[in-house]
């Protein structure tokens, strides 16, 4: 390609800025012109996005957030103002997009190469871990230190006070971040939306937990799932059994702050690795990494396919606190 645009699109992770930094030296170094792109798809469609030079990415590696700003861009979801999005990329001059974001925005990104011919590579930038065709996410990194960082600190109260915490941590619909989270800090119990935990489970585990000497203090981390409130709703059911239970819900501390270094290295490889690929001929495929080496996979699959959280290890995250 001659030229590429970059976009960071959703909700935004540790590690957009290193990957967008990799995404535009890596170009550069090839001699192709980079774009960025502000505001995701929604500056996408009014062509909103300035050329970047080295420069424009100097002092970003370790900051949290993106440079490029990020959105939620319902009208994307709309064919017109996809083909919209790409005669503005046309008129440019620009060849090729690079889309770093969740599931969601590898979607419009599969969709807009399908009707139009313009090329997409997408990179997996989101804290929660739930992309098929990636180990690793770019921020899930960060997310789960930033997790345990506060968990350590709400351990000295639990303890103190021998009080029992239900903590909930995010991952949408996946329990990736609360099985890492739970194995880390040693919780009591960990509840994932993909295994029903029933509330006389956690009494019994309590209760073993005081037979064994442990004391009655505890941290229960909960993964957000779909509903609202559902760590609320189990501090009420655990009340039903005498168990009393402080909720507090991590939010949104997980998605900010600098990034790990192990989500710098991974961001800064795969925007590199993107304008490798795309130089290479691919397009519709997201780079990621499998069993430590980068590799493609269709954004088909990607979207497609979920990625199940691995039964082992979240029976281990359960023995462990036995
Ligand atoms: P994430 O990328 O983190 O999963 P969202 O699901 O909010 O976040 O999606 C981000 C953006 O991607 C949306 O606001 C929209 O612009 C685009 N997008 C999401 N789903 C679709 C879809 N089905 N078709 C086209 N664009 C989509």
């Amino acid at each position: 390609p001659r030229a590429i645009a970059i976009l960071t699109s959703g909700g935004d992770s540790p590690g957009m800025n290193p990957a967008i930094r990799g995404v535009v030296r890596a170009a550069l170094h090839k001699g192709i012109k980079v774009y960025g792109v502000t505001k995701g798809y929604s500056g996408l469609i009014i062509g909103d996005m300035t050329e970047m030079n080295s420069a424009s990415v100097t002092n970003i590696v370790q900051r949290g957030g993106t440079l490029l700003k990020s959105d939620r861009c319902l009208a994307f979801k709309d064919p017109a103002v996809r083909h919209q999005a790409a005669m503005v990329l046309k008129e440019k001059d620009i060849d090729a997009l690079i889309v770093i974001g969740g599931d969601g925005s590898l979607t419009g990104a599969h969709l807009l190469t399908q009707e139009n011919n313009i090329n997409v590579i997408g990179l997996p930038g989101t804290i929660d871990n739930d992309i098929y065709g990636t180990d690793d996410t770019i921020g899930f990194d960060t997310a789960v230190n930033t997790a345990l960082d506060a968990i350590d600190k709400i351990r000295d109260t639990a303890l103190s006070h021998e009080s029992l915490f239900l903590v909930e941590v995010m991952g949408r619909n996946s329990g990736f971040i609360a099985t890492h989270v739970g194995i880390a800090c040693g919780a009591e119990m960990v509840v994932v939306p993909e295994y029903e935990t029933k509330a006389e489970t956690i009494c019994f585990q309590l209760a073993n937990n005081r037979l064994l000497g442990k004391g009655a203090s505890g941290i229960i981390v909960v993964a957000e799932g779909q509903t609202p409130g559902l760590t609320t709703h189990l501090a009420n059911v655990l009340a039903q059994h005498q168990l009393e239970a402080k909720v507090c819900i991590l939010g949104h501390i997980q998605r900010g702050g600098s990034p790990s270094g192990h989500d710098r290295v991974l961001a800064s490889c795969l925007g590199a690795a993107a304008v490798d690929y795309l130089c290479a001929g691919y397009n519709d495929v997201m780079i990621g990494v499998r069993d430590s080496i980068i590799t493609d996979t269709p954004l088909k699959q990607v979207i497609e396919k979920n990625k199940k959280l691995d039964d082992a290890f979240f029976q281990l995250a359960l023995l462990l606190h036995k």
